[in-house]
């Protein structure tokens, strides 16, 4: 069946989060319909949305309604079922980027094979289901061949568990690895959910009991002094552009805040972006990609790559010239790139986590002292997504301060000054019970 466009111009997005949201409202200002395929009529982007398909993200067949109605798609988070959508593809529904450039990002696994391929720089990892046995221990049994790199579906660690190791496995580490390793999710993890930092032996072995080795990697622990971040897009004649370089923060595993520009010597900025250029052309990638960085001794390193936007670009709706949403938009659509430019001298970005729990009837479930106050403070922009509730560590928006300063010295400082203020009226959520450290499957 083919699928013919009857509405040219509509761009579909799959999901309804913040990002399709914000998407929506860039393509509001432009004048661009944006339908959006979200199972929830409360998810925030259906508001803004021109139409609705209304079904799960990961239903293929209202994915081929939503092409009836547009030209082209994106998704808005990677946890994709490339099988389901490969017959969509087959029959002439154009996604953006493509299913092909996708295939190797939407899981961390295939993401590393990416880069080493690439000759990339990211830490040294290893498969969990690599582990060598020592004598006298039981060979961990991978449940899969543990080569397939993109299974999109999360493990789930009750049902996985046992059946895949035995107490007397002694697996010993790969050569050059020593605790402490940071073990990770391949597909389906985000913001720490997925993770799990292994100090000793006793910590792999509590692992291997929990989850399918095949579903795992395990990689050094990287002794970074700053993450940084990079949003870059290619249009579909090949131009490359990128959002300046940006320094990001976690708490707890979950973006915290995010200072634009950093402060970051040319060498490393042109490292930053050749690093995208080398990744976006060479997956013949069209539309929005970000990249994570490590920054430390051991110079760049990748950390993670999302084909799509991304938390650390959400300052550019104020600061730049072209957000990172007018970028997607602009490549998706078809029409020519240019370098999106700082309008001001920098911008602090801090998320607004949940840090309670309200549920959506709770008198103040969307916290509207907090957000009178923040309003008040010059200079800043609140994003309130607009989700039904609250729950610790849940991002409910986000709020972007302009810099004023031309120093980088003296931005930083205004910056982590403006970082206190909205910290006074908007806490940090407190930390969950072990949080960084626990493993959350599914
Ligand atoms: P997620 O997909 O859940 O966001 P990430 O891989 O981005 O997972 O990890 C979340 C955070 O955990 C990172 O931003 C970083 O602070 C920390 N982290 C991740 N990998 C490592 C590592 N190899 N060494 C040290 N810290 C790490």
């Amino acid at each position: 069946m083919g699928a013919a466009p009857t509405l040219p111009g509509a761009i579909g997005i799959v999901g309804g989060g913040q990002l399709a949201w914000m998407l929506a409202e860039a393509a509001q200002r432009r004048g661009v319909e944006l339908v959006v395929q979200t199972p929830n009529p409360h998810d925030p982007a259906v508001a803004l949305a021109s139409r609705v398909v209304q079904a799960d993200v990961r239903d293929a067949a209202a994915t081929r309604l939503l092409a009836q109605q547009c030209l082209a798609i994106s998704f808005e988070n990677e946890w994709l079922d490339l099988e389901a959508l490969a017959p969509l593809a087959a029959d002439g529904v154009c996604f953006l980027p493509s299913l092909e450039a996708l295939r190797p990002l939407v899981c961390k696994r295939s993401q590393r094979d990416l880069l080493q391929r690439l000759h990339l720089p990211c830490p040294r990892w290893f498969g969990l289901d690599q582990l060598r046995s020592t004598p006298g221990g039981e060979p961990p049994a991978p449940a899969g061949d543990g080569t397939s790199p993109s299974d999109p579906t999360p493990p789930n660690p009750a049902s996985s568990a046992a059946s895949t190791s035995s107490p007397s496995t002694s697996p010993g580490l790969p050569e050059g690895f020593a605790y402490p390793l940071m073990a990770k999710l391949a597909s389906g993890g985000y913001d720490g959910r997925g993770t799990a930092v292994l100090r000793s032996e006793a910590d792999l072995q509590a692992l291997l009991q929990q989850v399918n080795p095949a579903d795992w990697i395990v990689e050094e622990f990287v002794a970074f002094e700053q993450e940084l971040a990079l949003v870059a897009a290619r249009d579909q004649a090949g131009e490359v552009v990128c959002l300046p370089l940006v320094q990001t923060h976690q708490h707890q595993q979950v973006c915290d805040w995010v200072l634009a520009p950093v402060d970051a010597s040319h060498a490393l900025q042109q490292r930053a972006r050749n690093v995208a250029a080398s990744l976006l052309t060479a997956l013949d990638y069209v539309g929005v990609l970000s990249i994570e960085f490590f920054y430390g001794p051991q110079g760049l390193l990748v950390n993670e790559l999302a084909p799509r936007t991304h938390n650390s670009g959400h300052y550019s709706i104020e600061a730049c010239n072209l957000s990172q949403f007018d970028l997607q938009l602009l490549t998706v659509g078809g029409a020519r790139t240019e370098e999106p430019q700082l309008q001001v001298p920098g911008a602090l970005m801090v998320n607004l986590l949940g840090f309670d729990d309200r549920s959506p009837d709770h008198p103040d479930a969307d916290y509207p002292q907090q957000r009178a106050a923040l309003q008040a403070l010059p200079q800043l922009h609140i994003h309130w997504y607009g989700k039904q509730g609250s729950s610790v560590g849940r991002k409910l928006g986000h709020a972007t301060v302009l810099l004023e300063q031309q120093d980088p010295h003296a931005r930083r400082l205004e910056a982590m000054q403006r970082l206190e203020e909205i910290r006074r009226i908007w806490p940090l959520p407190p930390a969950a019970a072990g949080a960084s450290e626990s493993v959350h499957g599914a």
